[in-house]
């Protein structure tokens, strides 16, 4: 069977008249891959999407929805299996995110929203966050606890979702999975008529093809960036994240996401359902090697334990942080919040206990001569703040109105025009997104005194004033 699915009978050439193009006077049918000439250019693609992961198959499906782009031919490359858009495992998959409202209208979009709550997603109404060394905590949540703060997908439901969505379009879209891209050849910057002004792409198979515009969303070792030469600013975390599925002890509204901040790194338990939390615990390489190898018992203690105890909290700094709590509830009643206490784990689910090592990368530029990066191919984060994806559903939310626009005004789709446009508007937001999470990062892997009381005031005040809380909510929801 080919792999190639909703090949298209129109050709994606005739707009651009280069030397390049095939010579026919009118329009012809595209060759698809499979049927590729052994002679002749290399197949011609207006995009071509490098990796089908959630952010790129998001790019796909909005290309293909956007009826400005209805005549381009676009193509998704993936090296790995499409996924199944069968009946959901009983048990929940291990890899799940916190997707924001902004994400959720932005996938209802072209529909992918419906067949996600349609399967398996749980919406949560509050975010409680606390200190290891304090009682200092903020929460998050609208008013009256009527209105989502978020939901919990698990990421093969968001991307089962989006293949879903793109072969309603499979005549708009071309998709190639389990076919790599070993190689790119860049077009010089200012192409004369005897270069090829576009990006040559090898696969792995060895076809070849050829487009005016390669977005990279293959990852954080991105192929894509590191072939164009756009260098990333990059350090490891000295810390893994911990995953697992987490049985409660017993069933909840569990409509909470917790997070504490330990020394060690943040723990947080994501809910599920009303029995079901997910849990991302990150910690040094070495502990969370640990915990993979302890027996469920005593893996659960420890959970239950990061969430519960309160061994590291100093007399001073508990003295200090009530006196302010008590002078706040004096001046803004309004402003305080009622602690609430997490649910205990009883159990985990079988072989859904696996690490990830954490670290954060960021291309110095997402844009190049034909090219642009979106998600963690331009930006790559530490999960403390659920934000990777998102920022990623951002990029293509932002790139594909900039094509859209381009395409409706008959421009060409790889030019640095809107490409630098798109650069401009994401790093806006992306950039202090990540300065943020880097900085919470490291200001609560310190137990030091003055840096504790520093922290806990700052989470109180922050709590305190709710039109800050409101600000910082607004940003990162979109
Ligand atoms: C423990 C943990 C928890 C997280 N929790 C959250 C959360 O709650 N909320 C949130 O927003 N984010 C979260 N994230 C971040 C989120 O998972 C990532 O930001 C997201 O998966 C990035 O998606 P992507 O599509 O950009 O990249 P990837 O998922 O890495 O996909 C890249 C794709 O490109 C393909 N590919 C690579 N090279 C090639 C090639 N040469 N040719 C063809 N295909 C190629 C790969 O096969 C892959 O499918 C979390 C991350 C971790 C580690």
């Amino acid at each position: 069977m080919s792999l190639w699915r909703g090949v298209r009978l129109v050709c994606g050439l005739r707009a651009h008249g280069r030397a390049w193009l095939p010579a026919s006077g009118g329009c012809r049918r595209c060759s698809s891959a499979s049927e590729q000439p052994e002679t002749g250019p290399p197949e011609f693609f207006d995009v071509v999407i490098s990796g089908g992961g959630m952010v790129g198959t998001a790019m796909a499906c909005a290309l293909a929805y956007d009826e400005n782009l209805s005549e381009k031919k676009i193509l998704l490359l993936e090296a790995g299996n499409q996924k199944a858009d069968g009946k959901l495992p009983e048990l929940h998959s291990n890899r799940v995110s916190a997707l924001t409202p902004g994400t959720a209208a932005f996938l209802s979009r072209f529909g992918a929203w419906d067949h996600i709550c349609n399967k398996r997603c749980k919406p949560f109404k509050r975010m409680q966050v606390w200190d290891e060394c304090s009682d200092a905590m903020i929460t998050f949540d609208k008013a009256d606890l009527l209105e989502d703060m978020g939901f919990i997908v698990e990421n093969d439901v968001i991307l089962s979702a989006l293949s879903k969505q793109l072969t309603a379009v499979a005549d708009r879209v071309h998709v190639l999975y389990r076919n790599k891209v070993v190689n790119y050849t860049w077009p010089e910057p200012y192409p004369s008529s005897d270069t090829n002004p576009w990006v040559q792409i090898e696969l792995a198979d060895g076809r070849k093809l050829q487009t005016t515009l390669l977005i990279g969303a293959d990852g954080p070792n991105s192929m894509a960036r590191e072939s164009a030469g756009i260098q990333t600013v990059h350090w490891k975390y000295d810390q893994s994240a911990v995953v697992a599925t987490l049985r409660l002890a017993e069933p909840t509204d569990n409509n909470v996401a917790w997070q504490r901040f330990l020394v060690t790194g943040p723990i947080a338990m994501l809910p599920l359902s009303d029995h079901l939390s997910s849990l991302v615990w990150s910690t040094s390489h070495q502990h969370a090697s640990d915990l993979l190898s302890m027996d469920e018992e005593t893996f659960v203690d420890a959970i239950n334990s990061a969430f519960w105890s309160n061994e590291n909290h100093s007399e001073f700094i508990d003295t200090a942080s009530s006196m302010l709590r008590t002078a706040f509830m004096f001046l803004m009643p309004s402003g305080t919040s009622v602690r609430q206490l997490p649910p205990s784990v009883a159990h985990v689910d079988p072989k859904s206990r696996t690490m990830f090592p954490l670290g954060l990368g960021h291309a110095t530029k997402y844009v190049g001569p034909r090219v642009a990066l979106i998600g963690d191919a331009a930006h790559r984060v530490h999960p403390l703040a659920g934000q990777g994806v998102n920022l990623g559903f951002g990029d293509v939310a932002s790139l594909s109105q900039h094509l859209g626009e381009a395409a409706f005004n008959g421009r060409d789709l790889g030019s640095t025009k809107h490409l630098n446009a798109f650069e401009t508007e994401r790093q806006r937001h992306n950039l202090p997104v990540m300065a943020a999470i880097d900085l919470l990062k490291r200001l609560y892997s310190t137990k030091s005194t003055p840096v504790v009381l520093l922290r806990s005031f700052g989470l109180q005040v922050t709590n305190a004033f709710a039109p800050l809380k409101e600000q910082i909510m607004a940003f990162v929801s979109r």
